[in-house]
């Protein structure tokens, strides 16, 4: 079953079905992304929650095919715009990627070059895809339409410096910038907040908000944070080591969390009222299961506190109990 909170498909922009990413490790292979389907459509946004290491960056990576050397594609598809990314020829993907499908990374400094100025990067970009045929001013036009786009105070100025003469927040601006430089359908953000200070990562989520909102953008968010997700999405998914748990919609997420591990994940969440009862922050005990050979049946079993004798052996489908609201749950078992 597709995880699906929209009954039409007509405006699906990404729909994956059984999706499954190993990767050739010395101990085997290693099971990242396991059996994952979901879809997105146009101008809503998807945030993927997990624990370090539940397969959040592959799956984002595999809708881009930025795959490492050593991963295989061992199942699935991944439709974007109606075509099955998974089988593309290197020059149809090289003209998917960076326009239609873009996707902004965790480490801002890592992403720009520090020997080329910020003008230099964007018109690089814009030169690829719609400013191809832009003369030098309308290209200068169109940079500090961007930059104004991505709220960079003095753009003029922007263009002429160099990376390293920004902050962290005004970097991933410009990267946001490039991101949507080509009037992409579907932005990709792992982790893009996470280098950067709270008051910062506050401005930029409010920021890809608003050019979802604007420009009719998908986007899908990569984040260990609940509390980050609940910023910027209008669907959560929960992963588990390579499989997703649960995924609804985001207020109901965390008004009725029905995964046993999402409930676990929200008591992670510092809160005011935590801090002042020194309640402290529940961890989840126990740690991710070696994923080159993941626990048999549900693989949350080993630190799941509701466990069953039959969450040893059967591993559980997604079950829609509420609408648009799907549980990998065997406590849901009598709803499907
Ligand atoms: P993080 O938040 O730490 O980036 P994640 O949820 O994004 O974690 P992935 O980075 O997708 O998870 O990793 C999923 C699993 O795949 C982990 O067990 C990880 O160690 C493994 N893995 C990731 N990349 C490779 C690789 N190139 N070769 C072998 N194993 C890998
Ligand atoms: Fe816990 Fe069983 Fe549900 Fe898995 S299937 S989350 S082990 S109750």
């Amino acid at each position: 079953m597709t995880y699906s909170i929209q009954e039409s498909r007509t405006d699906e922009v990404l729909r994956i079905s059984g999706l499954k990413i190993y990767y050739k490790g010395d101990l085997g292979l290693v099971k990242a992304v396991d059996g994952v389907s979901l879809s997105i459509n146009r101008g809503s946004s998807l945030a993927i929650v997990g624990e370090s290491g539940s397969g959040k960056t592959t799956l984002g990576h595999a809708i881009m095919r930025l795959l490492p050397y050593n991963a295989v594609i061992a199942g699935g598809e991944i439709i974007f715009n109606g075509r099955n990314v998974l089988s593309l020829s290197k020059e149809e993907l090289r003209k998917l990627r960076g326009y239609r499908l873009t996707m902004v990374f965790q480490e801002p400094s890592a992403a720009l070059n520090p020997v080329f100025k910020i003008g230099s990067f964007l018109k690089d970009v814009l030169k690829k895809g719609k400013g191809a045929s832009m003369s030098e001013s309308e290209l200068k036009e169109e940079m500090i339409s961007l930059l104004r786009k991505v709220r960079i105070p003095s753009p003029e100025e922007v263009l002429n410096k160099y990376p390293h003469e920004l902050s962290g927040g005004m970097k991933q601006r410009v990267l946001i910038a490039a991101a949507i430089a080509n009037g992409p359908d579907l932005m990709i953000a792992d982790e893009p907040t996470s280098a950067l200070d709270v008051s910062v990562q506050a401005q930029i989520l409010k920021l890809l908000d608003e050019l979802r909102a604007k420009m009719g953008l998908s986007l899908i968010f990569i984040t260990h944070n609940l509390g980050v997700a609940a910023q910027v999405s209008d669907q959560i998914a929960v992963m588990y080591a390579g499989k997703i748990m649960e995924l609804a919609p985001t207020s109901s997420i965390f008004e009725t969390p029905k995964h046993p591990y999402t409930s676990m994940l929200l008591k992670t969440i510092p809160t005011i009222r935590r801090e002042l009862k020194k309640e402290g922050l529940a961890a989840i005990p126990g740690s991710l299961p070696d994923l080159t050979s993941p626990p048999p049946g549900c693989r949350f079993h080993p630190r799941c506190p509701m466990a069953m004798e039959d969450c040893r052996k059967v591993d559980p489908e997604p079950i829609e109990v509420e609408k648009g609201h799907f549980v990998s749950c065997l406590l849901y078992r009598d709803k499907a």
